[in-house]
């Protein structure tokens, strides 16, 4: 039904699935910048769209909210929510009877600045496994919400600013929706800012914050993206604390790795038994695994599952 091809593409057909070069026509799961091309044509949810566009204004874009059906010469589609990020959606494709499924990046646990994920049933599963490995058990939420607010409070009583690093799109907007709701007061880099405006569009709501400027910061969050966390910004606050909120918080080191003085396990990936209970519940009869750890194959297998890792072989045709 598809062959892997600078992406995967339906077979029969020019619609690829996140494709990694320019191509004619195809999905895009989300708006994260690993997943997005400058293709001819592309389908995905109304606030991908508005997140793409913010970076790059010229896309030919065909808008399909969750649960609408699209029809594509011998094909259906559907996309549902993938609780990833804002409009981040998986994609179920029917010929005949033959059920696919591709997850893109999902979480299934709450995340309350995205669509709640659903999980559908497939004859085929196309899924990520990021954190597909048991190290990767995170902690309850509201663990890691405890960890990280005794951290930002310890700081404001010793007299640092605390300074979260989250991507851009996504981990930053989780955060602020998550502070601030909790009454902390936080300031953003800029260049997080037209994202967030975009989730607002999207009634998406947040409260107490505002775009850095170089106010004072005493009790005050500042939310930034990891790649400024050795810039000239964080240089200058000479009493800043870094945590970063990354699944590979998991990995021993990984603060050392981005500059950071804490790691907190705070993911927009579901964990290791997450993604487990996931493939149990499609119940596919073949999964192919993208993005993964070697160790998910050998898991999904005993649990009698048929898988198999897809990036490797680029240019397999399957069926
Ligand atoms: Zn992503």
């Amino acid at each position: 039904m598809f062959e892997v091809e600078s992406g995967i593409r339906i077979s029969g057909t020019s619609f690829w699935l996140d494709a990694t070069r320019k191509v004619p026509f195809s999905f895009v799961s989300h708006a994260h910048s690993d997943h997005v091309r400058r293709h001819n044509k592309i389908i995905a949810t109304p606030p991908t769209i508005s997140l793409i566009k913010n970076r790059n204004r010229n896309i030919n874009a065909i808008p399909l909210s969750f649960g609408e059906k699209f029809e594509l010469e011998d094909i259906s589609i559907e996309l549902f929510p993938a609780g990833h990020i804002l409009g981040s959606a998986q994609i179920l494709i029917q010929r005949d009877d033959l059920r696919l499924i591709y997850s893109g990046d999902f979480k299934t646990e709450k995340n309350d600045t995205a669509e709640q994920c659903l999980i559908k049933q497939a004859d085929i599963l196309i899924m990520e496994s990021t954190f597909g490995a048991p190290q990767f058990v995170f902690p309850k939420k509201w663990l890691i919400i405890e960890k990280l607010v005794k951290y930002i409070d310890n700081c404001f009583s010793k007299g640092f600013i605390p300074v979260l690093l989250g991507y851009g799109t996504g981990k930053a907007q989780e955060a602020l929706k998550l502070l601030g709701d909790l009454d902390y007061q936080i300031s953003v880099h800029a260049s997080i800012e037209p994202a967030i405006k975009v989730y607002e569009k999207f009634g998406i709501q947040f409260k107490n914050y505002q775009t850095y400027f170089g106010e004072d910061m005493r009790n005050r969050v500042l939310i930034i993206p990891p790649h400024f966390s050795r810039g000239n910004l964080i240089k200058k606050l000479a009493n800043a604390k870094k945590i970063v909120l990354t699944g590979w918080a998991k990995q021993p080191n990984a603060k050392y790795r981005y500059g950071a003085d804490e790691a907190l396990p705070f993911s927009d990936h579901a964990d290791y038994n997450q993604l487990i209970e996931y493939v149990r519940k499609v119940n596919p009869q073949k999964v192919y695994i993208t993005h993964g750890q070697d160790h998910f194959i050998h898991d999904l297998k005993r649990e009698g599952f048929d898988a198999e890792l897809l990036h490797p072989k680029p240019q397999l045709s399957l069926f």
